[in-house]
């Protein structure tokens, strides 16, 4: 990216950049057809390509070591050139009484990568980082605090999925759902994210339904209609956090860039286009974005857009020591004006809090920075 690209809004990194260029090319960053083209150019048959993606995404291989119906000398060509990676485990905390599990990855140039995996009783969901850091710089993110490191490569979020689905496999359930709700912002690494999803929805490998994949955004505008026009249908969710300008240019900067009502266009412009319903994401801040008037401009706001709600009480972060959890009682008054007003509206709790699970904590905790927050 460029220093002028309109997309960055904070240029420098909080934290000292540790990046070697380039993270270096395996096995998960290229597509089906890349993968054949590749195999193509060195004799390989079609059949190959389709017949590896089976044991990396169906099987779940960890290395070609165990593709045995592979000839040895294809698995010893592919280890060389094209490595099947997998990300290095440092932690695993589990909380909520098992029901959250939370991972931790170190990559190939000594920066970490949060993963967190939720077990419900109906599904698993993974949510899974797209970026070290973000550049966003939310004012209630714990992430946000950090700044950009980097992106990661499509190869290390597709990593993610297959070590979340690899684990939760090993406790006799499924994955069934996927979020990119981890670290950083998915509009800042469109494209890796965007492959990362044809990826995963090959019906070859892991055969992951688009509608099972949620691209959150902090409100990228042009991104919002790109993705309008991708043939892939992901989901879609906005972090709103705010009906007006003046409070949402304090709690998300990138709104003092395309501010709510370019943002609210800009998905009324995505339902029509995709017939989709979007997920407005809401943290909500006690005595900065819960009142009751706010409610209403927010139901206003929202009015005749197809749409749902979801309000995330604030988990608690060093990013900005003063902002509260609202209580119960204001949590539920919030909620109920926005759901009265004929918009579905539900109260989401953050998983993990007790562990620092939420967008960003375990990272700083482990790389010696800020305490992580408690509640
Ligand atoms: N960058 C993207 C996706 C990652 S953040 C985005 O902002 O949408 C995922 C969600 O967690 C966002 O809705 C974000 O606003 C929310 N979040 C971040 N920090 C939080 C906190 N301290 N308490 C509650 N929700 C938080
Ligand atoms: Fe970045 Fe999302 Fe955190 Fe905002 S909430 S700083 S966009 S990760």
């Amino acid at each position: 990216m460029t220093s002028d690209d309109p997309t960055i809004i904070n240029q420098e990194p909080a934290t000292p950049v540790r990046v070697r260029r380039g993270t270096p090319q395996t096995f998960y960053d290229l597509t089906l057809d890349e993968l054949t083209e590749k195999l193509g150019e060195s004799g390989h048959p079609a059949y190959r390509a389709r017949q590896l993606y089976h044991w990396a995404y169906q099987q779940l291989a960890p290395d070609y070591d165990t593709m045995t119906v592979l000839p040895k000398a294809l698995r010893d060509d592919l280890a060389n050139e094209l490595p099947l990676t997998q990300l290095e485990p440092v932690q695993e905390i589990q909380t909520d009484d098992g029901e959250t599990l939370k991972l931790l990855f170190r990559t190939h140039d000594g920066n970490h990568i949060e993963t967190v995996l939720m077990f419900y009783p109906d599904r698993v969901t993974v949510c899974v980082s797209c970026q070290i850091g973000c550049a966003v710089g939310c004012s209630f993110c714990a992430t946000g605090m950090m700044g950009l490191t980097r992106n990661l490569s499509t190869g290390e979020m597709v990593g993610q999925v297959v070590a979340a689905a690899r684990r939760t496999q090993e406790l006799d359930r499924q994955l069934t759902n996927i979020v990119m709700m981890g670290m950083g912002e998915p509009f800042q690494n469109y494209d890796s994210t965007m492959r990362m999803a044809r990826i995963l929805n090959d019906p070859e490998g892991m055969k992951f339904g688009a509608r099972r994949i949620t691209v959150s955004t902090s409100g990228l505008v042009p991104f919002i209609d790109r993705l309008a026009a991708d043939p892939l249908q992901v989901k879609l969710a906005i972090s709103l956090h705010a009906p007006t300008d003046q409070q949402r240019d304090t709690l998300v900067p990138l709104n003092r860039r395309w501010n709510v009502q370019e943002l609210i266009s800009a998905c009324r412009r995505y339902v029509d286009t995709t017939g989709r319903r979007i997920s407005f994401e809401y943290c909500l801040i006690r005595d900065v974005n819960d009142s009751e008037k706010t409610a209403r401009e927010l139901a206003r706001l929202l009015k005749g857009l197809l749409c749902h709600v979801n309000i995330i009480p604030l988990n608690p972060t060093p990013a900005e020591p003063s902002y509260e959890r609202p209580t119960e009682d204001q949590i539920k008054r919030f909620a109920d004006i926005v759901d009265d007003s004929g918009i579905p509206t539900s109260v989401r709790y953050s998983r993990g809090v007790d562990i620092a699970a939420a967008c960003g904590q375990l990272r700083i905790e482990h790389e010696g920075g800020t305490e992580p927050a408690t509640t």
